[in-house]
């Protein structure tokens, strides 16, 4: 539960020993960053994502550090999954302190090209997925009594385009920002708060194919969009991490239904 006394030392704040924490698609990318910092603050770390061996490779990771962590198979698109992955998680861990939603895809295609069915399978994922995870995961924390922890990953296109093509994720994006504002006003009498991290551009698989920083600072189809960010770098999955480690732990006493933009400012431009 939460502490308010200004006596508290800054070290027990930012403990996270004896919290149990899920982070959807925690397998990769902003996922991994986030998963690395709450294991390191002594959280155990549910890695929920569908790459099941990237995921059981990721846990072994943090496990190597001394940390702890397990990987669980998901697809938070799928009810009966989602169900599934948190009774696996409360076997193993008994409950449930911190989730992470995370998972999200972005495939790039213009609205003329887009299908229903692309349409459907992003907000299957985006959005719907972050629904079933914070309902199922909030009934439990409800129950329990201890309050809790939700943290949503919206971008920055949950309040800006960031380019076209994107039409159907920003719609989710939006969605979820919409979404985390009600729940948060819901889930306040229980003592669970919910927030979201809204990132710019970030350096993972998936938003920039594997390539290092270095690469990336090189590459001429990079410069525009580098140029638009007044830090003039691509964010690096940790700095994500960061920022939903504030949220996470006892360093963000009194906020709830808000957005954190980390984005290098890039929205100011
Ligand atoms: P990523 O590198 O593509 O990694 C995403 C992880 O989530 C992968 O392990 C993926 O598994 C998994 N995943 C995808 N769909 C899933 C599902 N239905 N159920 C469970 N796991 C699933 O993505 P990222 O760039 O780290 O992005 C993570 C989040 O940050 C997303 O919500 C994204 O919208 C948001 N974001 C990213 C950026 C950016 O620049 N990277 C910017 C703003 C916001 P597979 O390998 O099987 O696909």
């Amino acid at each position: 539960m939460m502490t308010r006394n200004m006596d508290t030392s800054l070290a027990s704040l930012i403990n996270l020993h004896g919290k149990i924490a899920i982070v959807t698609g925690g397998a990769m990318g902003i996922g991994y960053g986030i998963a690395a910092r709450l294991a390191e603050a002594g959280a155990s770390v549910a890695i929920a994502d569908r790459n099941a061996n990237e995921a059981q490779a990721s846990a072994e990771k943090l496990n190597a550090k001394g940390y702890s962590a397990a990987a669980f198979a998901v697809d938070v698109s799928d009810e009966a999954s989602v169900q599934q992955m948190i009774e696996q998680v409360i076997a193993k861990w008994e409950s449930v302190d911190i989730l992470v939603n995370n998972a999200g895809i972005y495939p790039n295609v213009t609205l003329a090209q887009m299908t229903s069915a692309d349409f459907d399978k992003v907000i299957a994922v985006n959005l719907r997925g972050v629904f079933l995870c914070t309902k199922y995961v909030s009934e439990r924390m409800i129950a329990r009594g201890d309050g809790g922890k939700i943290i949503n990953i919206t971008s920055i296109d949950s309040v800006h385009p960031s380019s076209i093509g994107l039409a159907h994720y920003d719609a989710t994006k939006h969605g979820v920002w919409g979404f985390t504002k009600n729940v948060a006003l819901e889930l306040a009498p229980h003592h669970i708060w919910v927030n979201t991290v809204a990132p710019g551009g970030i350096r993972t698989p998936g938003g920039a194919g594997g390539k290092t920083a270095e690469e990336i600072a090189n590459d001429p189809a990079f410069a525009p969009f580098l140029k638009k960010i007044p830090m003039a770098r691509m964010g690096e999955p940790d700095d994500i991490g960061r920022a939903v480690f504030f949220l996470a732990s006892d360093l963000s006493s009194y906020m709830t239904g808000t957005q954190i933009v980390v984005d290098g400012g890039y929205l100011l431009a």
